[in-house]
């Protein structure tokens, strides 16, 4: 019966350190090779250009935020994705656009439901559609579940964005200028946020939440003024050269080849846009990385295993002089 006690204990020291070692392990760039380890509980961002060509560039997203901690309410962690995309340098508008999220259906022409991700932050974390996994509107239905940056992860720790992220989560907007760059989407178009020409919310946006303007001469998105559906964007205008892992566009065959994209009769020229993400160096946030916390814990559960381990030796030792 002593000898038992014995075992139970050091199982239960060890299941308690169990814990504090597998975050050790789970620590991102480590392996390489999972794709559902934990994001560190500090800096997880990691956004670097792994290739780049005459037409094309493809960039390596962790998916996790540079801020800590996570006080998103669902009940999956976000994890470090090994992600990488790739992107036109230069978008291409189709003649027909492709509806994405709850826009998506209800008419023959929109029956592609297009959820999951539709782009990337300039920091790396996924933007989706405004569907939920059921195809309801995300914010409406699951808004309560968002962080302070309103991110929030999926059942496979996705973590990601329906609508504009919160002040500081991707930028900092100035007064009386043009939002800044929030990300790009898989057609490669940039968005930004929700203000236009002189800080102004623009009054020119089209069907896809998409325009041209003094600031940014060239077609791009902006995110809705004040939280309004789609959030993000309605519809994607340029031709999808990349499914980037995306379910829906793979399934519904919408990736497109230079020679199957039926361009719009609008082309525009890029040349003036400032894409951070074809830096070679990554892109950087104004919050320094803490300290690595996983190894604190693991340190922690190892004392706690150790003092635990004296104790029911101790007890054990104690029974058997008795
Ligand atoms: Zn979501
Ligand atoms: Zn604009």
């Amino acid at each position: 019966m002593n000898s038992l006690g014995l075992l139970e204990m050091l199982a239960l020291a060890f299941v308690i350190a169990l814990p504090g070692l597998k975050a050790l392990s789970l620590q991102p760039g480590a392996g390489g090779g999972s794709t559902l380890s934990a994001c560190p509980s500090g800096n997880g961002q990691v956004v670097r250009l792994v290739s780049k060509t005459s037409t094309e560039y493809t960039v390596f997203f962790s998916g996790c935020p540079f801020y800590s901690p996570y006080n998103q309410t669902t009940p999956n962690t976000p994890a470090f994705q090994n992600k990488t995309v790739t992107f036109r340098i230069t978008p291409v508008l189709s003649s027909t656009v492709t509806y994405v999220g709850i826009y998506a259906s209800g008419t023959t022409s929109n029956s592609q439901k297009i959820m999951s991700t539709i782009g990337y932050t300039v920091t790396g974390i996924a933007m989706f559609s405004d569907a939920d996994a059921t195809g309801s509107d995300a914010y409406v239905n699951e808004g309560h579940t968002f962080d302070g940056c309103r991110g929030h992860a999926e059942m496979n720790g996705l973590y990601h964005f329906h609508t504009e992220p919160g002040s500081g989560c991707v930028y900092n907007e100035t007064a009386g200028t043009h939002s800044p760059l929030l990300g790009i989407m898989y057609d490669s178009i940039p968005i930004y946020g929700a203000l236009g020409d002189n800080g102004v919310p623009p009054t020119n946006l089209d069907e896809c939440g998409g325009h041209t303007d003094t600031t940014y001469p060239f077609y791009h998105y902006h995110t809705t003024y004040n939280l309004k559906s789609p959030y993000l964007v309605k519809c994607l205008r340029g031709c999808i050269f990349n499914a980037n892992g995306n379910p829906s566009i793979q399934q519904y065959n919408l990736v497109k080849t230079d020679a199957t994209c039926v361009k719009a009769a609008t082309q525009y020229d890029y040349s003036s846009f400032v894409n951070p993400l074809l830096s070679s160096s990554p892109v950087t946030t104004s919050s320094p990385p803490p300290p690595p916390s996983s190894a604190a814990a693991c340190r922690w559960h190892a004392w706690l295993a150790a003092v635990l381990l004296v104790v029911c030796t101790l007890a054990t030792q104690g029974f058997r002089t008795a």
